[in-house]
């Protein structure tokens, strides 16, 4: 079996856009509303000339966890997979800025011992690297910056993330 890399992060950063981009095709469902990744979604690619399984889930950490089972399954989802990666993605959203959801989420995979890189997502031109990307170093993890609506980036992203298995 190939290196899993497990891609997390609250709803709605791009974690779906992000999963079809890294493999050049549509098998994740993206859509507007939180937590449509129910199940673990999966997808095989090559990164850095290796080949490597990728992970979609719905989110580690939701706002209504513990209320409701639908938000529960797709958390119990999210921590199957980072259990069985190698690698862990974590995405944010550049433009919201850093999130109580995602410090949670940090601080989850902090405990995984897992290694961690950040997408710091829909920075859509290169122009916005740096002011997007700043104020997520405080999370701890080393930072890429992409769109996965545009592409901008995501060939360095599939490097170091092969660099971490
Ligand atoms: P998920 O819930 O984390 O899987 O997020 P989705 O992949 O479903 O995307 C949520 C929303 O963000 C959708 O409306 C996407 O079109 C949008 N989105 C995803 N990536 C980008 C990006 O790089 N730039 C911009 N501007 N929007 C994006
Ligand atoms: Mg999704």
């Amino acid at each position: 079996r190939y290196p899993v890399i497990a891609i997390v992060g609250r709803p709605n950063v791009g974690k779906s856009t992000l999963f079809n981009r890294l493999l050049g095709k549509n098998v994740a469902i993206t859509h507007d509303r939180s937590g449509v990744t129910r199940d673990r979604i999966y997808g095989e690619g090559t990164f850095g000339g290796r080949r490597v399984a990728l992970v979609d889930t719905g989110g580690l950490e939701m706002e209504f966890a513990g209320d409701d089972p639908i938000s529960d399954g797709i958390m119990a989802q999210a921590r199957e997979a980072v259990w069985e990666a190698a690698a862990i993605l974590m995405v944010v959203d550049g433009r919201e800025g850093v999130m109580p959801l995602d410090e949670r989420v940090a601080a989850t995979l902090r405990k995984s011992g897992k290694p961690v890189l950040v997408a710091v997502n829909k920075v859509d031109g290169p122009e916005l690297d740096q002011h997007l990307t700043a104020e997520f170093h405080a999370l701890g993890f080393p930072l890429a910056p992409v769109s996965a609506a545009h592409g901008h980036g995501v060939a360095d992203l599939k490097e170091r993330l092969e660099s971490e298995l």
